[in-house]
Formats: C-alpha cells, sequence, structure tokens
C-alpha cells in the first residue's frame, strides 16, 4: 500500500475511498443491474435494494459528480484501494487467481479528447513500471478495437479514431510483444490488456486500461471547456 500510494502520488493521482453499499438506482444507471446482478450481492436496507460493489467505477462517477468541473481541472486522476464483492459461481474460484472478494487497484481518469494520447501514455507507463518492479518481465499485451461493420458501439466515429490510434502507439511504445484483435472492443470503447504467464505457462490477463465513452454518458458528466460551455469528459478505466 506505501508502494501504491508512492507511485500513484508520484503520477499525479488523487486516492478516493467510495462506499461498498451503494444504492440499487445507481447501478441501474451504470448499467450493473442489468448486465451484472448475478454476480452482485444485494441487500435489503429500510425496503430498498442496495448492492455491494463488484466494481468501483460508479463510485468513481459520483466522486466526479460532487463538484462542477472546468477543463483546468482535467486530467483527473483518482486512484482507489477498492474492496469488490463478486458472486462468482463455486465452480469458478480458482486458488487466488479468482475469488469472490478482493482488493482491486483501481483507478478513474477523466479527461478531455485532447488529452487522452498522454493519459493513455501514463497509465502504460505506470503498468511498466510496475510490472518492472516486481520482476514481472515476461508480458504481453494484447490490444481490443472494434468491428468497422458493427453500429453497437456508443461515441463518436472520430472518437474512436483517436482513442484507437492512441491506444496502438502507447502499446507500441512499451516494447514487448503486441496484438491486435479486431471486433474485441466493449461497446463503450477499446483497451488494452496485460497478459502474464504464470510458473507453468498458462496466461492470465492481469492489468487493463479501457477508453470509457458510456459510463460519462450515463451519469451525465460534464466541464466547462474554453469555450465557457458544457462538455463531455473522456473516462478511461485503469485496474
Ligand atoms: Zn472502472
Amino acid at each position: 500500500i506505501d508502494y501504491w500510494r508512492e507511485i500513484h502520488k508520484r503520477a499525479g493521482y488523487q486516492e478516493i475511498s467510495t462506499p461498498i453499499i451503494l444504492s440499487r438506482a445507481l447501478w441501474e444507471r451504470s448499467g450493473h443491474w442489468d448486465h451484472y446482478k448475478d454476480n452482485m450481492y444485494t441487500t435489503l436496507i429500510d425496503g430498498e435494494d442496495f448492492s455491494i460493489k463488484p466494481m468501483n467505477c460508479p463510485g468513481g462517477m459520483l466522486v466526479y459528480k460532487t463538484q462542477p468541473h472546468s477543463y483546468r481541472d482535467l486530467p483527473l486522476r483518482m486512484g482507489e484501494l477498492g474492496l469488490v464483492h463478486r458472486h462468482e459461481l463455486s465452480g469458478t474460484l480458482h486458488g487466488l487467481m479468482r475469488v469472490r472478494c478482493f482488493t482491486q487497484d483501481d483507478a478513474h481518469i477523466f479527461c478531455t479528447p485532447e488529452q487522452l494520447d498522454d493519459e493513455i501514455q501514463g497509465c502504460l507507463d505506470l503498468v511498466k513500471s510496475v510490472f518492472e518492479t516486481i520482476g514481472m518481465r515476461d508480458y504481453r499485451v494484447r490490444i481490443s478495437l472494434r468491428d468497422p461493420a458493427s453500429d453497437k458501439y456508443v461515441g463518436s466515429e472520430e472518437n474512436w479514431e483517436k482513442s484507437e490510434a492512441a491506444i496502438r502507439k502507447a502499446a507500441r511504445s512499451l516494447g514487448v510483444e503486441f496484438s491486435e484483435e479486431i471486433g474485441e472492443a466493449a461497446f463503450y470503447g477499446p483497451k488494452i490488456d496485460f497478459v502474464v504467464k504464470d510458473v507453468i505457462g498458462r496466461e492470465w490477463q492481469l492489468g487493463t486500461v479501457q477508453v470509457d465513452y458510456n459510463l460519462p454518458e450515463r451519469f451525465d458528466l460534464s466541464y466547462i471547456g474554453a469555450d465557457n460551455k458544457p462538455h463531455r469528459p473522456i473516462m478511461i478505466h485503469r485496474a
């Protein structure tokens, strides 16, 4: 934790801590209630549904929304040692690799479209430095891009082109093997996954950096631009 705090402080993050129990309305807004409910532990408080968080993202949105933002505040980098619970099926539990409760080194970065390049690069530099510090040198990178023939994606054509180019450039800068998987991006944005090998050669996805055009929309996030008008920030998940 001391190491985590030190490197995040150096990289310009602020540390946040979001509630473990959050209301059903919030999970409906984030989309988790519709798509992830089976993996969520729920509880009834004063006759209303609440859920123990399986992910830290919606809490991060709430922190952003606690105050108005100007383009001068961005990028905002919020890091969290987030305790999450997931109701994984008992048959899928696996040693320390898949468990029902864990603390996630998680972060959400809010930025302008112009800042996206640098922010993605910053995330990758951070992952690289952590991997090197703990001696994990044998890893590869997988980038997931959109399928140009599909129309399931949110966010403008222009934004996707920019973010895919930024991801490709940042991935290349690591100097490790990387592959591009067309059509593997989530509907909300392209991503980079770090894949490491265990002692018997099995591959595991470890870190992930994802661009998200959806949650800022769902939570109606905004900042006031240099033109004095409201704009939608882009968010990066980095776990
Ligand atoms: Zn997230």
